[in-house]
């Protein structure tokens, strides 16, 4: 506790005089986040960061789609680092290791069943709202391919790749209609995806 208060003689505010600081909390310009910025110093956000937490995508699926870009989701061959007597064959297909390259990746559930929002890297050209919707269709694939694995390994319930195919559009779907609704930029984005496929791919004349 001493150790800390010592630490913060240092910040920059912290030579005002009193008054001065109840001023600056009055005009909420004094803040404990910005003590918090200023004790944590410079910090390099990894180059995924906008992927996983792009405003389109459910906070569930950015979740899964973050604890997987750190490497923590427990795949059998995670697990096996654990349990070495665990059976590492993919839970869906059981044709080979599943891990998660191959689980998300590789897999033939995977590569069915997210056929039409495919689930491959998004594209970073193009407008960013259209850019932030092919974030969250991959976000949601990673979400449904993980959960139809779930099923399979805890309920011993089989999902078919069209039903996960099915959730990734009408979630992503409900999302931009629930967002479109406080700011009204997704209007064009969810008449193309009701009417045509699924990547989003906004008229010529349309501005993001
Ligand atoms: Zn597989």
């Amino acid at each position: 506790m001493c150790q800390v208060k010592e630490t913060f003689k240092r910040y920059p505010d912290a030579q005002t005089t009193t008054q001065q600081t109840r001023q600056r909390v009055d005009n909420n310009e004094h803040k404990v986040s910005k003590g918090y910025k200023w004790r944590q110093g410079p910090v390099e956000n990894p180059p995924w960061t906008k992927i996983a937490w792009t405003r389109p995508a459910l906070p569930r699926h950015a979740f899964i789609t973050f604890v997987l870009l750190h490497h923590r989701l427990p795949t059998k061959m995670r697990l096996n680092k654990f349990i070495s007597t665990i059976d590492t064959y993919c839970t869906l297909c059981k044709a080979t290791m599943e891990d998660d390259l191959h689980l998300f990746f590789q897999c033939s559930h995977a590569a069915e069943g997210a056929q039409t929002p495919r689930v491959s890297p998004p594209k970073t050209k193009g407008p960013k709202i259209r850019n932030c919707i092919s974030y969250a269709i991959f976000i949601a694939a990673i979400y449904f391919i993980c959960s139809a694995r779930n099923h399979a390994t805890f309920r011993n319930q089989i999902v078919h790749a069209k039903h996960t195919s099915k959730m990734i559009k009408e979630q992503v779907m409900q999302r931009l209609l629930f967002l479109n609704t406080i700011s009204g930029k997704y209007t064009l984005y969810i008449h193309h995806l009701l009417t045509r496929s699924f990547t989003p791919r906004p008229s010529r004349n349309e501005k993001a």
